[in-house]
């Protein structure tokens, strides 16, 4: 038995939001945009929505002050500034965090009695504020999934997942994605890499989600390279979109595994991003499903090769110190996490903790 279930409505082209500026009009009067603090301006995506909602007299007010891994606090702050505002819909444009933290800000700006904890409590609200999805990276996916990935007050990154988050337009622009540095290129590539991969092995996967996967993995195989190589590179920059907009629909279906839980501590303890940090851990997650899917290992290898060679290609390679307490933390974090439960492979204490210890150094 599998269902599908996909409402993103999805706009992709070059000038995307200028083609297609009409669809602002149906959220209503009063916008919202939501995103980060420098890149938007300089991509020139937040112009081109300022322009679009001028032209379409539509009112909006920007609040760019979402940082990298938002955290609950984060969405605390922008809550108690907009909350004055009556708004119709949400717009998030920039990278994950800022699309990620436009959903939360939508369901809280929905029901206004509910707190950052209570989003992970799926039956304490059945909607949000309409969602429009810009991305200005390729990795994330979060235009089309049903995810958010918060930190909370502890320090560990959390994803909620509900159906209203679904945005309800994502508008893809490559060119947005074109002032990437090489560094957020390689991290956020590999983070679609990693969907494809732990979505295509996944005990969730269904055949539409294998679909989406083999051909993400496949022009990700040829096109970060070539992204990494020349950053002005449009059609490298133009499949990278893509490829991450399939593989986030893989895991809107499948939801990610192993990589996902071992790297979220790296990110917001050690501040390794969120793709590279997933990463490291990837070629676990394929060796785990060997034995239970070997058909499935195979077409991996068949597209990648080694895939710790390809990943390592792409310039990742992580060293870190981790004390002894951090270490026992992380690891039983990771047993309990509930995405282990859809990773294929015998993961213990043991073996976990010599993932992590892969990477230590003195
Ligand atoms: P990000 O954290 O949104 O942004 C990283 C950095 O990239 C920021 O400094 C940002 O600048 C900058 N940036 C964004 N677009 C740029 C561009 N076009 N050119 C130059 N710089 C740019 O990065 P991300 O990797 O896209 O998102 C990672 C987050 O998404 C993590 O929190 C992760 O957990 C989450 N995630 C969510 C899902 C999901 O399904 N919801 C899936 C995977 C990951 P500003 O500071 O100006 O914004
Ligand atoms: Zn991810």
């Amino acid at each position: 038995m599998w269902q599908y279930l996909m409402p993103t409505k999805i706009f992709f082209s070059q000038r995307v939001v200028e083609k297609n500026k009409e669809i602002f009009k149906n959220f209503g009067a009063k916008a919202l945009v939501v995103t980060g603090r420098t890149s938007s301006r300089i991509n020139g995506s937040l112009s081109d929505i300022e322009n679009a909602l001028k032209s379409m007299g539509i009112e909006f007010y920007v609040y760019d002050r979402i940082e990298e891994n938002p955290t609950f606090e984060q969405i605390r702050q922008a809550v108690e500034e907009c909350k004055t505002q009556s708004f119709d819909f949400v717009i998030g444009v920039g990278g994950g965090s800022p699309l990620d933290s436009a959903k939360a800000i939508a369901v809280l700006l929905r029901n206004r009695s509910l707190r950052v904890e209570d989003l992970y409590d799926s039956n304490k609200y059945s909607s949000a504020l309409p969602i429009v999805a810009i991305p200005t990276t390729s990795g994330t996916g979060s235009e089309v999934t049903q995810y958010s990935v918060l930190t909370d007050d502890t320090g560990f990154k959390r994803g909620f997942g509900h159906d209203s988050i679904f945005p309800v337009i994502a508008l893809i622009d490559p060119v947005y994605t074109v002032s990437m540095t090489v560094s957020l290129t390689r991290s956020t590539g590999l983070d679609a890499l990693c969907h494809a991969v732990e979505g295509f092995l996944s005990k969730k996967a269904t055949p539409i989600s294998d679909l989406y996967a083999v051909e993400s993995m496949k022009l990700i195989k040829e096109n970060l390279p070539k992204a990494l190589e020349n950053p002005n590179d449009l059609e490298a920059r133009t499949a990278m979109s893509f490829a991450s907009c399939l593989a986030g629909m893989v895991i809107s279906q499948t939801s990610t595994t192993l990589a996902h839980v071992l790297g979220y501590p790296l990110s917001t303890f050690k501040g390794i991003r969120h793709g590279d940090a997933t990463a490291a851990f990837l070629d676990a997650v394929v060796h785990g499903a060997e034995s239970e899917i070997p058909q499935k290992v195979q077409k991996v290898k068949e597209i990648f090769g080694d895939i710790k060679r390809f990943i390592e290609s792409a310039g990742l390679k992580i060293e870190l110190q981790l004390s002894d307490e951090e270490l026992e933390t992380w690891v039983k974090r990771a047993l309990t996490a509930k995405h282990m439960q859809w990773t294929r492979g015998v993961f213990d204490e043991l073996s976990i903790r010599k993932l992590y210890e892969r990477m230590r150094i003195d």
